[in-house]
């Protein structure tokens, strides 16, 4: 008989019934130390009392309206989000895949208002955009495609990173270039400073508008409030989502005036999506995580992290290839795939996320402690440790 929660997921036997900052807590009272963070969304761990604040506030005084009518928390968490980065205009979402939804419609739109529609968008191998049929279509992956066809069209897949190959594939015909700054789901897999300014300026002469896809690695995750402020370039569009929430169901597209200029009354709507509940909590979220000193402690945290992991994989050699990623959005690359070593884990009350390209994620709250980074590398060794044994 078919569970009655669909099956869609691999589930591990673990279930919790609190969080208190870096850690989830069993029914039995047992303490996980938390370094997946339900995958980026936790940015500020769990519970935070400053979140549980601006939720409990707002939830007191209106959930819900429709955006009929104007949404102060809505204007409020644009507003943020536009003084903080290179954004003139902002729409909410709830998710990820809802944000990746309109960043292609937008650049549909905006290429066939100017009277000379675009239709193809280049996306990269080992991109993970969503679950809609147009996320779907725009990653290309076999495990996520096969059998939803027919797919949407107008999506061309290239190899990750392969500068060579947008050259020869951008052109007049270009309507957008859309990839994630860091690969989350493809493996932890930045794309160096130097291409991402090389795909701005391809971008640039041919038209192309440039949507980077940041809900995995954006929201402070490198130590900057975007991870494409280390190049020095900004998009056109932006998807945001998973940790501008804290936990609480949130995404948003943030776009340049030019980039958005088809995008008219009537174009795009959503029922939930800029909800005051959520937008009181993300405007709590985006005033805590742009402050330049939350920022230098995560860069501060993630030297520390990343120096002990580095450590780590020298001392397991037969299990640990090498160390990646960025600030506190960090994989190890494994020899195999990352499954036994998540499990090890388990044992050791250490939640880790697997990835593509056999590597295993760590993405902490941004607000780990020192102590907590420490306890964390400690039992990933005790676990590469009972793993290597079991061998
Ligand atoms: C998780 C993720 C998405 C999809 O977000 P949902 O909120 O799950 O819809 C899109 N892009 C990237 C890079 C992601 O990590």
């Amino acid at each position: 008989m078919i569970p009655t929660v669909l099956p869609t997921y691999n589930r591990a036997p673990l279930s919790f019934v609190r969080g208190e900052g870096s850690w989830l807590i069993a029914a039995d009272g047992s303490r996980y130390l938390d370094l997946g963070a339900g995958i980026a969304v936790n940015a500020l761990g769990h519970a935070d009392p400053r979140l549980v604040a601006a939720l409990g506030e707002q939830a007191a005084k209106l959930w819900h309206v429709s955006n009929l009518y104007e949404i102060p928390e809505q204007q409020r968490l644009a507003d943020l989000l536009t003084a903080h980065t290179f954004a003139d205009t902002v729409f909410v979402t709830n998710s990820g895949t809802e944000a990746a939804e309109l960043a292609i419609k937008m650049a549909r739109k905006h290429w066939h208002d100017k009277g000379e529609p675009r239709a193809e968008i280049l996306t990269f191998e080992g991109a993970f955009h969503g679950r809609s049929t147009g996320a779907i279509a725009a990653s290309g992956a076999e495990k996520m495609v096969k059998g939803f066809g027919p797919l949407m069209p107008g999506f061309r897949v290239l190899p990750w990173g392969d500068i060579k190959a947008l050259e020869a594939a951008i052109g007049p015909q270009t309507c957008a270039v859309m990839l994630e700054p860091i690969q989350g789901e493809g493996g932890i897999r930045p794309l160096p400073d130097a291409d991402l300014r090389r795909i701005r300026q391809l971008c640039d002469e041919s038209g192309a508008l440039l949507i980077l896809d940041e809900v995995q690695c954006g929201m402070g995750r490198t130590g900057r409030l975007f991870a494409h402020e280390w190049a020095g370039i900004s998009p056109d569009i932006m998807m945001v989502a998973k940790g501008i929430g804290g936990g609480f169901p949130l995404g948003a597209v943030l776009a340049t005036e030019r980039a958005a200029s088809g995008m008219v009354a009537g174009t795009h709507g959503s029922t939930y999506g800029g909800n005051p509940l959520a937008c009181a909590v993300g405007a709590r979220v985006v005033e805590i995580i742009a402050d330049p000193a939350f920022l230098a402690e995560v860069g501060r945290k993630a030297a520390l992290l990343r120096q002990k992991l580095e450590a780590l994989a020298a001392s397991h050699p037969g299990l640990i290839d090498s160390v990646r990623g960025q600030g506190l959005i960090l994989g190890l690359k494994l020899k195999a795939a990352p499954a036994d070593l998540v499990r090890a884990g388990y044992d050791q009350h250490l939640l880790t996320v697997p990835a593509a390209d056999n590597t295993l994620r760590l993405l902490p709250p941004l607000t780990i402690t020192d102590a907590e980074i420490a306890e964390a590398v400690a039992r990933l060794d005790r676990a590469a440790t009972a793993l290597e044994g079991a061998r």
